[in-house]
């Protein structure tokens, strides 16, 4: 099980990093992915991950643009709005970046406080615990 903790620790950094460069990427410029028809939008810009959503029925022709330059204020909130059979959303980044923060902070922590030796040996590092006070360390033979 320690393998598959290792694996999501390293997920988790993964993907705080990828969100991290997506947040900083989304200050300066907008690239968006775009299917047609119908119309639905996923754009990065403003710290954020915009959602535009028309009409029904699946993914069609798909397109990708990266345009530089900034599309507008970088904005922190959230903001949904839309009628009818149009919608949209602004999610901020923030937002996965704390998810993926929190997980890894927490995996890391624990990963090395566990390999933290306790009460170690002050000549070789080798862990004296359950050994009677003062009684040579049994892996190079310093007295404690
Ligand atoms: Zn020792």
């Amino acid at each position: 099980m320690k393998k598959r903790w290792a694996i999501l620790r390293w997920a988790c950094t993964a993907g705080l990093a990828l969100a991290i460069a997506a947040y900083a990427f989304s200050a300066f410029y907008t690239a968006w992915v775009t299917w047609n028809p119908p119309y639905r939008r996923i754009t990065l810009r403003s710290g954020g991950v915009g959602l535009s959503w028309e009409g029904a029925g699946w993914f069609g022709t798909c397109r990708t643009e990266v345009l530089s330059g900034r599309a507008g204020p970088f904005r922190w909130w959230f903001d949904i709005g839309g009628a009818g059979s149009t919608y949209r959303a602004h999610i901020p980044l923030w937002c996965p970046t704390l998810l993926f923060a929190t997980p890894a902070v927490l995996l890391w922590r624990s990963y090395l406080r566990a390999r933290r030796v306790t009460n170690p040996c002050p000549k070789c590092n080798y862990p004296l615990t359950g050994l009677a006070p003062g009684s040579p360390c049994p892996e190079c033979g310093k007295r404690g």
